[in-house]
This record gives structure tokens, C-alpha cells and sequence, in this order.
């Protein structure tokens, strides 16, 4: 399927709301614009999910069937890598090569999850009591049994638009739940095309449903609508607050995936070069628009100086750039909105009297870019640059003399998505691996993953997770059977 077809199916999309402009964040150019699907196009989404569900359609073949279907969806996408990466560059500017490389991990969600839909079992249990009700010992046989939960909503944001899509839809068909999917309305072309590939590869009509529209409209009639049992969100944790009030009324279970605001510790026996580049990398590239970003450096006093005129160096030499500039290996922003934000929180940074040690400013050309922003001298009880999820390239560096006190300071944050330590001190990085309060914690690697390891943050980072078996069982419900033998 053609870009170009892929942009005018957007257009041509129902939709009964405000128009939507899609906006090039590398040009600031108009690519298209849609309708916002609004509150009607939920309530019909919803309406062919349910019957999809009670029909059986898709919850009642056999689950090597399925897994087929998962299978070569995974290969659709994988024929279709070319489009998905231009649409992600065209759509979150992302540069050519980091598209590719993220489209690559995509397919891989449908194949890791194919996996899974032959086994799907529960526990069983021999269980004796003593004083049943008719006699004086009884044996039970009691199992349990694991079902889908139905009709689940689906949400994400635009910082990874078909990865995120992927990493919910895959184990959602997997359970054999049916689904409402809602991309975030500034990167809605990837949704585009995956609904038609979703269909391609056999999916029922009816069980994959995307609505595509503003949070505060789609998004949130989707969480309010009494027919979804579940949503499953991606974004920040300001939404994912409102998600779990507005899924109260019929206690819907929720899974959310939220901010952060990362801490990586650098110790004066670490591979130094090593650390610099990837704690360089790990807040730069996307322009820290990346949830697990390393966004608080501490580092050893030893070689503090030493690190920060390194990351300050490379983000310095970085190219920043659209997906047509040549060179380019930093995206711009995604929006004018979150430009105004990241340079808000510098301007704000500059007020308290923070050190800008690199970057800082706007690039002087069209597009949202920021140049890679190192700061240091920051108040950590006060500051908001250094409390708040920024979601673009600043960097704070503080030092640090031992242990606790990196460790203190590290955990001394509402977030707990990742964490990261370099040091070659192997029971100092085990130990640290241990007391860093992070879902995912990283010793001497950073930004790795996979689709097999459990991702999800502590505190107010997230609730529950993603990827991994704990990835199907998000979408699974445990109902124990009793026999009495
Ligand atoms: P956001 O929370 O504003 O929006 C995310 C999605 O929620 C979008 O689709 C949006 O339309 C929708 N939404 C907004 N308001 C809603 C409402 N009231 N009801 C239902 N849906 C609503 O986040 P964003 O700005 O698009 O994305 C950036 C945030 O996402 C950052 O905080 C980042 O850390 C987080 N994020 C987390 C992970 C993770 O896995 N933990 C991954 C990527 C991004």
C-alpha cells in the first residue's frame, strides 16, 4: 500500500467530531488532517467488538489456528517494514534508520505471542479438607481455568506509534479478547495500515476496532463505556490517573504503562566511555522522547567533571534532523505543544539559576527541534526540571560520594519506570540492581529490551505488565473450578 493511500484513507475516515490536522514535526508542514471519530464511533467500535466476542468468531477456534493468524500477521508486517518505517518518520519525524529498526522489533510481538495461544493453562490443585459438609474428610479436584476478558480498549501514545499498537494488539488477539484500539491523534498513519494488514492476515471482522480521535473524547469514552472489562494504556501518568477514576464505575481492571523520570548511576570504575555514550544516548535519542530515558545522571565525584563534558560533547555533535535531512540521528519533537513544554521547563530551569551546560535553545529552522540540553546545579528538593518528566533532551547531572547517597537520590522521585547502573563492582551492581526502586533496572546496559522480559514501572510509573507471559496474562482473567471427588 502506497504512503500516499495510506494518508488519504485517514482523510476519508468517519468521523463526527473537530478536524484533526496531521502536522511533518520535522517541517511543521500539514501531511493531512481527519475527523476526530468521537463518543458515536466508540459506542459502534464497541457494540461489533461484543458481538465479535459473543459470537465466538475468534474465541472459539482452536488456538493453533490462532496462532497462525498471529504468525503471519507478523510476516505482513514484516513485507510492509518499508511503509511502516516511512509513515513513522513522515508521522513522529523519526530518522529513517531508527524507524527501521523499530518497525523490526514490531512483527516480532505477533510471532512471540503465536507462541503463547497453545499454552494458556492454568494450575490444578489436590485439595483434602476435614469437616466437609456430608462427611467427616473430602477430596476436591480444583483447577483453574484462564479466560479472556473480553472487550478490552486499547490506548497509546505517539512516542512509538506501531510499537506501542504492537505490544498491545499482539497479546490481546493471543487471549482471543476482541478490541477498541485508540492511536494517539497527533501519529494516527501507522494505525492506517495495520488495520488493513490485521484483516489481510484473517483476523475476524469486528474483533480488531480502531477509533481514531482526541483523548479527551475517544480516549475517555472508551475508558467510560460498561462494556469494556479492560483498557490497557500507554502515556503519561497525569492520563493514566484519569483513566483508573473513569474506569471506576463498572471497576474495570486497567494495565498502565506511564511516565518516568530515570535515574542512571555512573561510577568511577566503570567502563567510563561506555557509560558516557550510552547515558548520552539513553536521554538523546528520539529527543528523550522515550519513557524509559535516562533523564537524572548521578555520578561518582570522582569523574563528574569527566562525564558531564562528555555528554555535554556528544549531544553537542549529534545531527539533529527530519527523516529527508542527510545525517540526521536525532528526531525533532512531535509537536509545537511539547516544544512549548520542554522549553518551558529550560526557561523555568534558567529562573531558579540552574547551569546550562550544553544546548538550551531551540534550532533556528522550521521543525520542533531542540538542541540536547545538559544541566547541572539543580536544587533536587525544589527544582522542577529535575522532578518532572520532561519527555525531551534534558539531561541533569548531579555527583555523588558512595552507595547511599546515590541511591537516596535515585530513588527520591514519585517515578519508578527504569534505573540504570555502570559500574564493574559485580556485588555493588547486583546489590544496586536490587535497591533501586524501578521496574527495570539495567547493569551496565541501558535502553535494552526484549519481547520475552517483563516491562513495566514501580510507584507512580505504571501498574501491572507488559511483554512476557505476564504480557498474555494482563488479558486473562483466573476462574478456579472446584470438583468435588
Ligand atoms: P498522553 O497521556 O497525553 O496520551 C496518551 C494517549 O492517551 C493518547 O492516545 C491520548 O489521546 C490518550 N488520552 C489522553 N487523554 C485521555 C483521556 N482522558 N482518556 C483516555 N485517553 C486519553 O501521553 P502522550 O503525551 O501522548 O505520551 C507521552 C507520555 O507517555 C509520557 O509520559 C511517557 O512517559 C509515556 N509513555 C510511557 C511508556 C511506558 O511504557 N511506560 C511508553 C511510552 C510513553
Amino acid at each position: 500500500m502506497a504512503l500516499q493511500s495510506v494518508i488519504d484513507d485517514l482523510a476519508k475516515r468517519p468521523g463526527t467530531g473537530e478536524v484533526i490536522p496531521v502536522i511533518d514535526p520535522a517541517t511543521e508542514e500539514q501531511i493531512t488532517e481527519f475527523r476526530d471519530a468521537g463518543p458515536e464511533a466508540v459506542d459502534e467500535a464497541v457494540a461489533r467488538a461484543k458481538a465479535a466476542y459473543q459470537s465466538g468468531v475468534w474465541t472459539d477456534i482452536p488456538a493453533r489456528q490462532r496462532a497462525k493468524v498471529l504468525w503471519k500477521l507478523g510476516d505482513l508486517i514484516d513485507e510492509h517494514a518499508k511503509e511502516f518505517a516511512e509513515l513513522e518518520s513522515l508521522d513522529a519525524g523519526m530518522p529513517p534508520a531508527q524507524a527501521e529498526m523499530i518497525v523490526s522489533t514490531c512483527a516480532e510481538f505477533f510471532r512471540y505471542y503465536a507462541g503463547w495461544c497453545t499454552k494458556i493453562n492454568g494450575n490444578s490443585y489436590q485439595v483434602q479438607m476435614e469437616g466437609g459438609v456430608n462427611s467427616t474428610h473430602a477430596n476436591f479436584h480444583a483447577y483453574t481455568h484462564k479466560e479472556p476478558y473480553g472487550v478490552v480498549g486499547l490506548i497509546y501514545p505517539w512516542n512509538g506509534p506501531l510499537f506501542n499498537a504492537c505490544a498491545k494488539v499482539a497479546p490481546a488477539l493471543a487471549a482471543s479478547c476482541s478490541s477498541v484500539v485508540k492511536p494517539a491523534e497527533e501519529t494516527p498513519l501507522s494505525a492506517v495500515l495495520l488495520e488493513k494488514l490485521i484483516a489481510q492476515a484473517g483476523v475476524p471482522d469486528g474483533v480488531t476496532n480502531f477509533v481514531i480521535g482526541y483523548g479527551a473524547t475517544a480516549g475517555a469514552a472508551i475508558t467510560a463505556h460498561p462494556d469494556v472489562e479492560k483498557v490497557a494504556f500507554t502515556g503519561s501518568t497525569e492520563v493514566g490517573k484519569q483513566i483508573m477514576r473513569n474506569s471506576a464505575d463498572n471497576l474495570k481492571k486497567v494495565t498502565l504503562e506511564l511516565g518516568g523520570k530515570s535515574p542512571v548511576l555512573i561510577y568511577d570504575d566503570a567502563d567510563l566511555d561506555m557509560a558516557i555514550m550510552m547515558a548520552s544516548m539513553g536521554i538523546f535519542v528520539h529527543s528523550g522522547q522515550g519513557c524509559v530515558c535516562g533523564s537524572r545522571v548521578f555520578v561518582q565525584r570522582s569523574v563528574y567533571e569527566r562525564v558531564v563534558a562528555g555528554i555535554a560533547m556528544i549531544g553537542d555533535n549529534l545531527v539533529l534532523g527530519g527523516p529527508k535531512d542527510e545525517g540526521a540521528m536525532i528526531s525533532p519533537l512531535v509537536s509545537q505543544k511539547q516544544l512549548d513544554r520542554v522549553m518551558g521547563y529550560i526557561d523555568q530551569g534558567r529562573k531558579d539559576g540552574v547551569e546550562i551546560v550544553s544546548g538550551g535553545y531551540r534550532l533556528d529552522r522550521k521543525g520542533y527541534f531542540i538542541k540536547p540540553t545538559v544541566v547541572t546545579g539543580v536544587d533536587p528538593a525544589t527544582s522542577r526540571l529535575y522532578r518532572e518528566e520532561i519527555f525531551g533532551p534534558v539531561v541533569t547531572i548531579l555527583p555523588f560520594d558512595d552507595d547511599d547517597e546515590a541511591v537516596a537520590m535515585a530513588n527520591d522521585t514519585s517515578y519508578g519506570l527504569a534505573a540504570t547502573a555502570w559500574t564493574t563492582n559485580l556485588a555493588r551492581a547486583h546489590n544496586l540492581g536490587k535497591r533501586l526502586q524501578a521496574g527495570m533496572v539495567g547493569l551496565n546496559c541501558q535502553l535494552t529490551f526484549d519481547h520475552n522480559v517483563p516491562f513495566g514501572g514501580y510507584k507512580q510509573s505504571g501498574l501491572g505488565k507488559e511483554f512476557g507471559y505476564e504480557g498474555i496474562d494482563a488479558y486473562l482473567k483466573t476462574k478456579s473450578i472446584w470438583a468435588a471427588l
